[in-house]
């Protein structure tokens, strides 16, 4: 009998990164292991983005899989590889499928969204000589990242919050809290300034494995937005432009544009649909994001407004171990009924695009 899905799960990123290691090597697959230059993990230890693929070389279509853009949503992306692996995935013929595990590991081993320097891979992929602006975050950001999290001080950042929602409207209240921002480092869904370590890997990755790839479908694996199990494919091309509408050939129905107003997610700056189109200039790009619901996004975004003012503006403080748990709460539901629903989803959306190849 099938080992049942649940049992592709992490418990944590060394265990996510062990099974996914030992499910390449149980295939005869290689991996390649890239080690961050100066982040540790929770434990003292380094800290890696691992990559395997199947297929040739030098094919001229290829699926890619990247998990852990986000760190802490790590622990779903990584379960749907793992069990890709563990139940005999293949590539089709002539086509390459390449896994990119834990693009932003130390988001993943600490429990956070964000990289080592705060920042939030998937607004970064941007020109960071000339960044855009997101003047509803600079309005709220003492109100979004709060220095005082007692609940009185939670209350009163919060009702700066909800007047800015009622004036605006909760679209242009999710937007400017989560489109991104680039003028305040020590806040949230912050895009740095430069190029982070995961893209340059990242760039590094297309260039080794993609060489000849002229069509490419990649799906990036998210949580966090939406009913707990459910999913949606996320992209920011508006319906009824050509990205769009390869998607939509692709996932059907799955696909939720969020320039659009159809995703569960505002529209956001600097992800990594520009990032792929980029870095691989010439070739014909399908992405999607695979987001699957997890909690409310109120607490949410409680967690990482935590998880923000710990990093921060305290570090050292005792509630460290406990404000990483709920942020694993907020982005991994640790049961075996979500992990059986999101496993369908990761099947089914990877099997579709490798149909599609
Ligand atoms: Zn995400």
């Amino acid at each position: 009998m099938d080992a049942p899905p649940e049992s592709y799960f992490p418990q944590d990123y060394r265990g996510a990164r062990k099974a996914f290691i030992a499910a390449c090597e149980a295939r005869g697959i290689d991996v390649v292991t890239r080690v961050h230059p100066s982040a540790k993990g929770p434990d003292g230890k380094p800290l890696f983005l691992d990559v395997c693929a199947l297929g040739p070389r030098t094919a001229q279509k290829a699926l890619l899989l990247i998990c852990g853009t986000h760190g802490v949503e790590g622990y779903f992306g990584s379960g749907v590889m793992t069990g890709l692996l563990r139940s005999g995935v293949t590539a089709p013929p002539d086509a390459r499928l390449v896994m990119v595990h834990a693009l932003n590991p130390f988001g993943f081993a600490w429990n956070r969204r964000v990289n080592e320097d705060n920042v939030d891979l998937n607004r970064s992929f941007v020109d960071h000589a000339d960044v855009p602006s997101n003047p509803g975050y600079d309005e709220l950001s003492e109100a979004i990242a709060l220095r005082d999290v007692s609940d009185a001080g939670f209350a009163q950042a919060d009702a700066v919050l909800h007047a800015y929602a009622r004036a605006h409207g909760r679209a242009a209240w999710q937007q400017a809290i989560s489109a991104g921002q680039y003028n305040h480092p020590d806040g949230l869904f912050y895009g740095g300034d430069r190029e982070p370590w995961s893209l340059q890997m990242l760039r590094a990755v297309l260039r080794e494995d993609l060489t000849r790839a002229q069509r490419v479908i990649a799906i990036d694996f998210h949580t966090g937005l939406g009913e707990s199990g459910a999913g949606e494919m996320i992209i920011e091309a508006a319906s009824g432009t050509p990205a769009y509408a390869r998607a939509h050939a692709v996932w059907g129905d799955l696909i939720a544009s969020a320039s659009t107003g159809e995703s569960l997610s505002a529209p956001l700056i600097g992800t990594i649909d520009d990032g792929l189109a980029r870095f691989l200039p010439g070739v014909h790009v399908t992405f999607a994001a695979l987001e699957v619901g997890t909690v409310a996004l109120e607490p949410m975004l409680r967690a990482l407004r935590l998880a923000n003012w710990q990093d921060q503006f305290a570090p050292g403080d005792a509630r460290a171990a406990e404000i990483s748990a709920v942020m694993r709460d907020a982005f991994y539901t640790d049961t075996p009924e979500w992990k059986r629903a999101v496993w369908a989803l990761g099947e089914r959306t990877v099997g579709q695009a490798l149909d599609a190849l």
